[in-house]
């Protein structure tokens, strides 16, 4: 009896409570959804603009998961629940695939972006996430140097030597690769200078404040100057109004990527945000 509660889902052998339901329902419902070949699945991009010239030069594609009953499902709520089913790897690899196919379709349509791609934490530790990584950019027709890997930076501390190696040899296949949520535990940053990056995202713990907080302003500024020292990008997360983008600008932050600017959308609909911003 105790060997079959021990092969199941942490979920299922915790005891009952209506957030486990909640969680069980979901788990369940999951797990239909993924044999139905991932329909229930879609792609959002949100745009990120370049402050020097007002351009949009990239997106970031989000997952959304939208079920015929429950709804839409926040990624935080079923993410975690994907990661400690084991059932993360399978919809990593359709999002790489989706999304390098949506990256060349654009490029038919005359519309270049740079596209960045979540890595989960599971899936980052994946053996077989280098072979997926090249088989997806390979049968989608686009260049890995137009795709930018995105890992957080807790991830990358679980082990910074096997993650210098791994992005390392990333980078020696043309990907590039952006480190998330950046500034949660800046006692990193000793490591982090370490890592081959192209990018740092700052996390929006510290744009939502950085108006009113000169300590979040200086982390940032910090932040900056030590990216534009090492020739990485900035991107700035979750910018919302005008007078945080403004003291980006001024810190000297790359780029914004948040509501001010554009909400995640699905990909005709970014086509068309993309040829209204910046015309043919
Ligand atoms: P993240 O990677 O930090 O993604 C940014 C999140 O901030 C997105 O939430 C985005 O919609 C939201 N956001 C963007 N601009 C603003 C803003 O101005 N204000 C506010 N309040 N929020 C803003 P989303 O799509 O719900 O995703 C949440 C998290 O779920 C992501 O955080 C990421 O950790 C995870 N996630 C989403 N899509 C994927 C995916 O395709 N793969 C993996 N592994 N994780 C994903
Ligand atoms: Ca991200
Ligand atoms: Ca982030
Ligand atoms: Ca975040």
């Amino acid at each position: 009896q105790l060997a079959r509660l021990q092969g199941m889902p942490l979920s299922v052998a915790r005891p009952a409570s209506s957030d486990t339901v909640t969680e069980l329902k979901l788990e369940f419902a999951l797990r239909a959804a993924l044999e139905e070949d991932f329909r229930q699945f879609h792609l959002v991009y949100q745009p990120q603009m370049q402050l020097s010239d007002n351009r949009i030069v990239g997106v970031e594609a989000l997952i959304r998961w939208e079920h015929p009953e429950i709804g839409l499902v926040p990624p935080p709520r079923f993410i975690p629940i994907m990661e400690e089913l084991g059932l993360i790897n399978a919809l990593g690899e359709w999002i790489l695939r989706s999304a390098c196919r949506q990256l060349r379709a654009w490029q038919d349509a005359g519309i270049f972006l740079q596209m960045s791609i979540n890595l989960s934490p599971r899936q980052f530790q994946d053996s077989r996430l280098s072979e997926i990584l090249a088989a997806a950019v390979r049968d989608a027709g686009v260049q890995p140097r137009h795709i930018k890997l995105e890992i957080t930076e807790s991830v990358a501390m679980q082990d910074p030597q096997g993650t210098i190696e791994q992005l390392r040899s990333w980078r020696a296949q043309g990907f590039q690769i952006a480190i998330d949520d950046f500034g949660i535990g800046y006692s990193s940053l000793e490591y982090l200078l370490r890592f081959p990056l192209d990018t740092i995202k700052i996390d929006r713990a510290f744009v939502k404040d950085i108006v009113a907080s000169p300590s979040d302003r200086a982390i940032v500024r910090a932040v900056t100057v030590m990216a534009q020292s090492m020739g990485l990008a900035t991107v700035a997360e979750g910018v919302e109004t005008q007078r945080q983008q403004d003291y980006l600008d001024a810190i000297g932050v790359t780029q914004i990527q948040g509501y001010l600017f554009g909400k995640p959308m699905r990909a005709d609909e970014l086509a068309r945000f993309y040829l209204a911003h910046q015309g043919q």
